[in-house]
């Protein structure tokens, strides 16, 4: 089989590109190892930034988030028993994000391709990227039982944080930044409607909690849990009640609501970055090259960000003739990924409390979360990250 561009896997990063590079006219063929239904089930991300938003409306894709997504414009902030709204247009100019869950973007991404766009195989797992230095860069993959190969003029690896892509580019061009945190976050679906509009963001002593939702009638909570943990480890009442502890405010009209808990999982916690993001003809896009604790709410609109801006120098330099942005790929990108791994860690470390936390780290939190909530300055650039640099 040959293409232009043969992208390595069917997440956000992969279905997203494939459809920018149809509307460019730019044939794909996309590659995924995994079946159609265990992609379109797989619970991750839920916060779209503006950004995001508006590629997916501007790319035909986002009919159904805006049908069904809920706009958000505020954050709250909750600590030493106070709540603390973040106006997230006030403070941007009008930006605000948009919750809709990555399982719907990934729904929507892979009914558009099968229907009216280019091929998309499940099922097919990439083995290896050859011929990244030469013009005509290959993939080898294994579909149905056999081994073929896809020749193409570009490779983007969009496979995830344990693709196949990244290994194609020499260790002695690579350069790995990372960083683990001693704990994770016990993530739970729960069957009742969301306690609050809006996010909540909780520092307690006892650990960070996050109130989500997917919808108006599905609630997601996160708790701070130790490095290692077994989501089995925890009853649901467990679960509910130390949310209780984490999120209470001296604010009597304040509940929070139960339901059945219908997943449970734990999601551990790491920043890491690889460069460069690009060797010859491969290129490396979304968690392939770059992970954030989920903290900043950033993972998957940094994979759009990278995609956005391939599609855009391929179309540059197919068009016109210009190679400039292909050439510029690695450094455009890591600057806004640097940017997200920055606000990542600073949302963690307000929020978390470490297993060696003293009395001191726990003051410097609380000071930081103070000049958060007082200064314009300081809430102004937390807002402005929250809802995403521009592409
Ligand atoms: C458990 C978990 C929870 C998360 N929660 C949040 C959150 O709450 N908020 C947030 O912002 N971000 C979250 N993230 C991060 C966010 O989901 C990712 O940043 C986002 O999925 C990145 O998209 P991607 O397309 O780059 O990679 P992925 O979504 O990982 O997609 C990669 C695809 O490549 C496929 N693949 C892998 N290897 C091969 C191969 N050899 N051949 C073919 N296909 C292959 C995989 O099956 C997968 O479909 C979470 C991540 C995880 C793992």
């Amino acid at each position: 089989m040959r293409t232009t561009v043969g992208i390595i896997g069917a997440g956000p990063a992969g279905l997203l590109l494939a459809r920018l590079l149809q509307n460019a006219g730019i044939g794909s063929v996309v590659l995924e190892s995994r079946d159609r239904a265990y992609v379109e089930r797989r619970q991750r991300a839920g916060i779209l930034e503006q950004g995001t938003v508006d590629v997916l409306r501007a790319a035909g894709v986002g009919a159904r988030m805006d049908r069904e997504g809920i706009p958000h414009d505020g954050i709250e902030l909750r600590f030493d028993r106070r709540r603390h709204r973040v106006d997230l247009p006030a403070l941007t100019g009008g930006r605000s994000v948009m919750v809709y869950a990555q399982t719907e973007v990934c729904k929507d991404l892979i009914e558009d391709r099968l229907t009216g766009g280019g091929p998309l195989l499940f099922e097919a797992e990439a083995l290896a990227v050859e011929g990244a230095e030469t013009d005509s860069p290959r993939v080898r993959y294994r579909h149905e039982g056999r081994e073929a190969v896809l020749e193409c003029d570009y490779v983007v690896g969009c496979d995830g944080f344990w693709g196949v892509a990244r290994t194609a580019i020499p260790d002695a061009l690579s350069r790995t930044y990372e960083r683990t945190y001693p704990f994770g976050w016990l993530g739970i679906l729960a069957d009742v409607a969301p306690s609050h509009d809006e996010l909540v963001y909780a520092r307690s002593d006892r650990g960070f909690a996050l109130l989500s939702m997917r919808s108006p009638t599905v609630t997601r909570a996160y708790l701070q849990v130790p490095e290692g943990t077994d989501a089995d480890d925890w009853a649901d009442e467990e679960i509910w009640d130390e949310l209780d502890r984490r999120l209470e405010v001296d604010d009597p009209g304040w509940r929070l609501a139960r339901g059945p808990i219908t997943a449970k999982s734990v999601t551990p916690m790491r920043s890491y970055v690889h460069e460069p993001m690009r060797h010859g003809r491969l290129f490396l896009a979304g968690d392939a090259a770059h992970i954030v604790p989920p903290t900043g709410a950033k993972g998957l609109n940094l994979a759009v960000g990278d995609v956005v801006t391939f599609a855009r120098a391929l179309a540059a330099h197919l068009d016109k003739g210009d190679p400039a942005l292909l050439g510029t790929y690695s450094e455009t990108c890591l600057r806004r990924v640097w940017q997200a791994e920055r606000f990542s860690y600073a949302m963690t470390t307000m929020l978390h409390r470490a297993p060696d936390a003293t009395a001191f780290d726990d003051r410097i939190q609380l000071a930081r979360l103070d000049r958060v909530t007082t200064s314009r300055a300081a809430e102004t650039d937390l807002a402005e990250a929250y809802t995403g640099f521009p592409f």
